[in-house]
């Protein structure tokens, strides 16, 4: 058989590529995996260290660096091993990593590429379901450090398994390119998949990164555990996230107020956020952590549209809390710089979280410049002078890093509507 030679980062691969999944396209994928990984592993084992060596700490003595806590990553849908051979040459610190598949074509070409490129000392292969395997490590003794969901299309059928088997504070990196079903084009499958209903909105790609948020912390909740999204990419045709899991039964009482519907008016297109709950505190209770009531106080939207008084479509639930972490995102940011000639796509991952970082971490959802202009036929208004206008009047506006000349911004909509009027 004739096989094709692949140099990406470190590795060098060699495929047959009519029998088994290369996608070159993925490089900004892997490089940006790499780099989340390698910050999120120094943070990990740090963190581990500390709880461990506490005792020791309050005592004076100084704690461990974290050298001896294992690391493992699992690549459950694996293709031709690029991943996990780039994770073993390129992430540091890594005690083990297994590549999965299912196609025995792909597990013998992971098998080749390993030993060629001298890993087998990191990687096993295995030769599985992706969810009877994760299923297989779902008691905490054997649950990952890391797994990697990289399927093709949608991944939900993977998340029951997977978020039983990443460690307390591991990490979840999950792609989805089923972007017609996340974007609106197939709400009622994107329900059946995601369990959230999308719409056909002009911020459809950090929708689609809410609804799977959304998607994988309800998966957790059924094990009394949940999320913390690090950092939610929208690129090319797809999306990624990047969530830590943790357990708690009492922390998924919160759950509801991070979810919320979204109401589309069918008129002006406005979008309006319905919290499914409001986490109050219970004012009897002096320890925070004791916290009681969770109130879903919040009135409900109404039939029509305040601003045009048309119909509303509805949507969601959606994720609507923070779906990065910028103190990490400015960490992954940093270790790109340093190591720029490492990565392929440097410029790229720093153009994109640059963004990230700048993004308006409470605000979801946004507007794009053009659309609402168009939508009432005005000629755009130049964006800086929007952008202006925001601040001006004192509220917040960013770009988001999913959509050019996209206003995210905490202004009330009839403040914007009032902008569009006086143009
Ligand atoms: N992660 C790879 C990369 O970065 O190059 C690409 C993975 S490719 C999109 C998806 C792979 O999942 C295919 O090789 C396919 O054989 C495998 N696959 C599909 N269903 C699976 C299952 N249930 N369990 C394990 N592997 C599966």
């Amino acid at each position: 058989i004739r096989k094709q030679s692949i140099i990406e980062g470190q590795a060098e691969i060699r495929v047959s590529s009519d029998k088994v999944f290369y996608n070159p396209v993925q490089e900004f994928n892997r490089d940006l995996s790499i780099a989340v990984l390698s910050v999120f592993i120094n943070d990990y084992r740090k963190e581990k260290a500390f709880k461990k060596c506490e005792k020791l700490k309050k005592e004076g003595i100084d704690f461990e660096d974290g050298h001896d806590i294992p690391v493992t990553i699992l690549e459950a849908l694996s293709a031709t091993g690029l991943r996990s051979i780039r994770y073993a040459k390129e992430v540091s610190n890594v005690t083990k990593i297994i590549a999965n598949d299912l196609s025995e074509q792909a597990v013998e070409t992971i098998k080749d590429n390993i030993v060629y490129n001298s890993v087998d000392n990191v990687i096993e292969t295995s030769h599985d379901d992706a969810c009877m395997l994760m299923y297989k490590h779902k008691h905490h003794s054997k649950r990952f450090t890391a797994i990697d969901l990289d399927p093709y299309g949608c991944p939900s059928i993977f998340l029951d398994s997977a978020v039983q088997s990443v460690q307390d504070g591991g990490l979840l990196l999950v792609t989805a390119t089923d972007m017609a079903v996340l974007a609106g084009n197939s709400p009622e499958t994107c329900y059946v998949k995601y369990g959230g209903i999308s719409l056909k909105t002009k911020c459809c790609h950090e929708m689609a990164l809410r609804i799977l948020l959304q998607s994988i912390e309800h998966h957790a909740n059924r094990y009394s555990r949940f999320i913390e999204p690090i950092l939610s990419i929208s690129a090319d045709f797809y999306i990624r996230v990047f969530v830590k899991i943790y357990s708690g039964a009492f922390h998924c009482k919160k759950t509801t107020s991070k979810l919320s519907m979204v109401y589309q008016c069918v008129g002006c297109d406005n979008l309006t956020l319905q919290p499914l709950g409001a986490f109050k505190p219970n004012p009897t209770e002096k320890n925070p952590d004791q916290m009681k009531s969770f109130l879903p106080n919040v009135p409900p939207v109404g039939e029509f549209c305040v601003h045009c008084n048309q119909r509303h479509h509805l949507g969601g639930p959606i994720w609507s809390a923070p779906i990065h972490n910028v103190d990490f995102v400015s960490r992954v940011l940093n270790h790109v710089e340093e190591n720029s000639h490492k990565f392929g796509t440097a410029k790229r991952i720093q153009g994109i979280l640059s963004m990230v970082q700048e993004e308006l971490q409470d605000t979801p959802l946004y507007y794009i410049l053009d659309k609402l202009f168009g939508r009432v036929h005005l000629e755009t208004m130049p964006m800086l002078r929007m952008r202006s206008a925001i601040l001006n009047a004192g509220y917040q506006v960013s770009f988001s890093h999913a959509a050019k000349l996209s206003i995210k911004t905490n202004a009330p909509a009839h403040f914007i509507w009032d902008i569009v009027r006086t143009w």
